[in-house]
């Protein structure tokens, strides 16, 4: 479903942050992205839903070339990912049903629907008791689980997420991964791209290595593989 062939990437500045990214992701799988800071993770995750053109190579999400599709195409591909950040990026002034829903709003689904969606994410990632609280009224965590509902509101098939626990506590940490674990055992492919050696080495699943622009390593249940 995730497919790079020959992926280079120089940005305008002459940094080569990837040197030639051959990858093969299927639906259902959970990936950790690891690597030394400036590695090309973030550039690597960022090419799949289009914030980053390649400089040479081709990525498929679902068959499809995300390099060849039109600008005003570019919405239905990211219509299909899910992207969870380190800093949250909730809207502060709207609430945190006002949130979840915004995604679904600006796709224009009836209202039904909309509420019905908003309400089974807020119970799977526990805030349905925070619904009309806003961002700051919340802690780290409770912020994250807020991004990653809205993440995942429209059903998308991936879910990509940049270092999510990244501002989180191990504890908290801890609950994220247990909802990214539950939204993958429910069919959604998840990306990660994380710094947590206690993460990777206990919720074990694929690793992607990446340093200086190449995978280093890719393995079935493997290992953080770094001291931190
Ligand atoms: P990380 O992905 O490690 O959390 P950032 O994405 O903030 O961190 O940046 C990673 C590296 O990329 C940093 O060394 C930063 O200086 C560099 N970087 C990020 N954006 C730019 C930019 N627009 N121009 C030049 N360098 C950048
Ligand atoms: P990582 O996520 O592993 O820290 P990045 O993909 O952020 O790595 O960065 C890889 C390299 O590309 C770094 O040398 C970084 O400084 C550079 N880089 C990242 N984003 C930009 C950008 N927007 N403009 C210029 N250089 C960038």
């Amino acid at each position: 479903m995730i497919l790079m062939k020959d992926v280079y990437k120089t940005y305008a500045n002459g940094v080569t942050a990837l040197n030639g990214i051959n990858v093969d992701i299927k639906q259902g799988e959970f990936v950790y992205i690891v690597g030394p800071s400036g590695a090309g993770k973030s550039t690597f995750i960022r090419l799949m839903y289009r914030e980053v053109r390649p400089t040479k190579g081709s990525i498929y999400i679902n068959d499809v070339n995300v390099n060849e599709i039109k600008e005003k195409r570019v919405p239905l591909l990211r219509r299909d990912i899910g992207v969870v950040f380190q800093d949250f990026k909730l809207l502060p002034k709207l609430t945190v049903y006002e949130n979840i829903a915004f995604a679904l709003e600006v796709i224009e689904q009836p209202p039904s629907l909309i509420r019905k969606r908003v309400m089974d994410v807020l119970e799977l990632v526990g805030l349905k008791n925070k619904a009309r609280f806003i961002p700051d009224e919340l802690s780290g965590g409770e912020q994250q689980r807020v991004s990653i509902a809205r993440a995942i509101v429209n059903h998308p098939k991936i879910v990509i997420a940049d270092e999510p626990t990244g501002n989180l506590d191990p504890d908290t940490s801890w609950g994220i991964m247990k909802i990214l674990e539950e939204i993958n055992d429910r069919g959604t492919t998840v990306i990660m791209a994380t710094h947590s050696k206690e993460i990777v080495n206990t919720f074990k699943n694929r690793v992607i290595a990446i340093e200086d622009g190449l995978i280093a390593r890719d393995e079935h249940r493997g290992d953080y593989g770094y001291e931190n």
